[in-house]
């Protein structure tokens, strides 16, 4: 299945981080590069939806929803902005 992007989750971050945030930026923490979240590759056949850098292929963000809470993990992913105002 061909990846998505970040644009693909908007209302998904939205509804976690509690604003916009496809145009926030985070570093990878492999590569280093800085990434707007909507740039993200972005898997969501995955168990849960996976982020994963489009240079070296880390995973920076998974989102898993299980009854009806959205657990987040950002094991790849350093230097987060802050999310706009909805
Ligand atoms: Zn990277």
């Amino acid at each position: 299945m061909e990846a998505l992007d970040g644009n693909a989750i908007a209302g998904q971050l939205m509804e976690v981080f509690g604003g916009e945030m496809t145009t926030v930026t985070g570093r990878c923490a492999g590569c280093r590069r800085t990434w707007q979240m909507a740039e993200l590759e972005v898997h969501t056949h995955a168990p849960g939806t996976v982020g994963r850098c489009r240079d070296c292929g880390v995973v920076l963000m998974v989102l898993v929803t299980a009854r009806g809470v959205t657990c987040v993990h950002l094991p790849g992913l350093v230097d987060l902005g802050m999310p706009t105002a909805p």
